[in-house]
């Protein structure tokens, strides 16, 4: 509720320029029990920092973050570990995220260690069972991490943030560092393991492709903002914002005699230093009115379920 994340940069020599970066600034997002909420936007929208924020793996400027119904901004570390347990992140490059130095098995365990959960040999069926739910072989977890390919290496970190069962899984961009061909076996595990366990997703991405698929709803963020909120299913479809329109052109139709239209895109993403007055949009918007440097346009349901904002549907 009313999140703000500003980062200052600009160290050393600079320090006397420091800037803010305005990493997420005014966010409302609330993802329901049992959902898939995809979240897509260009790399440097905030995507996630809102996700870190919805985790309380950094802490807010403003504005509060609740985990249900209970207040979690500003928890003191002991409580913020008890339901760490039930909040988990999968990140983007399975290759720095786990520790090359310990072997899956010690990585799996290091959870139920942290949290005093189980004998040894309870921790190591656990390991076991871990790795078969993610399609790996038990014996494989006494191999290192760089034995393992890009796709096994995902799944050893899907393992790892689904061990103690948590009820929240922020994915940030799980298949963006991963071959095409792996994408879609780890996208069908994620979304098993969601049936299975009764998982709750944040789905971070800047591919709108990879998260419509598995989504119930879609927020899609620029320059710190969600700027349009809908449920999958008509994604796309009727009313649209003009960014959300920009990124569905822009994503590849894997059909070579389908020729790209090219994009509606004018210009790069504007910086997150001093974004732009009004809309942030505008200086990219092929429909941008007079109106939108001036007045910055709130996020309004338009239609049941889906939020916009945007001066042409006011
Ligand atoms: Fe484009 Fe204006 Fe809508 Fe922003 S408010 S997306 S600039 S039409
Ligand atoms: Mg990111």
């Amino acid at each position: 509720e009313g999140l703000v994340k500003h980062f200052q940069v600009g160290t050393g020599f600079m320090a006397a320029q420091k800037q803010v970066v305005h990493a997420v600034d005014q966010v409302n997002l609330a993802v329901r029990q049992g959902e898939v909420m995809g979240l897509v936007g260009e790399s440097g929208c905030g995507k996630s920092t809102l996700g870190q924020l919805a985790l309380g793996l950094l802490k807010p400027d403003k504005g509060r973050i609740l985990f249900q119904g209970r207040e979690i901004t500003g928890l003191s570390r002991k409580k913020m570990r008890d339901l760490r347990r039930e909040m988990q992140i999968v990140f983007q490059d399975p290759v720095t995220s786990l520790n090359p130095r310990m072997t899956v098995e010690s990585i799996l365990s290091e959870p139920f260690k942290i949290h005093g959960l189980g004998s040894k040999r309870e921790r190591a069926q656990k390991v076991a069972r871990l790795m078969e739910d993610v399609g790996l072989r038990a014996d494989q977890a006494r191999r290192y991490p760089h034995q393992f390919s890009g796709g096994q290496r995902q799944r050893i970190g899907i393992a790892r943030a689904l061990a103690l069962r948590p009820k929240l899984v922020v994915a940030d961009e799980p298949v963006s560092a991963l071959d095409v061909s792996i994408q879609a076996q780890v996208m069908n595990l994620l979304a098993s393991l969601k049936k299975r366990f009764g998982l709750t997703y944040l789905f971070i991405a800047h591919d709108l492709s990879v998260v419509r698929h598995l989504s119930d709803r879609i927020a899609v963020m620029y320059l710190g903002k969600i700027v349009e909120i809908s449920s999958a299913k008509g994604f796309g479809e009727g009313p649209i914002h003009p960014y959300t329109n920009a990124l569905i052109q822009a994503a590849p139709v894997a059909d070579p005699h389908i020729k790209q239209p090219p994009p509606p895109l004018i210009g790069d993403v504007a910086s997150p230093i001093n974004p732009p007055s009004g809309c942030r949009f505008h200086t990219r918007c092929p429909k941008a009115m007079d109106i939108c440097s001036k007045e910055e346009p709130g996020l309004k349901e338009k239609e049941p379920g889906h939020f916009m904002a945007c001066h042409l549907y006011a």
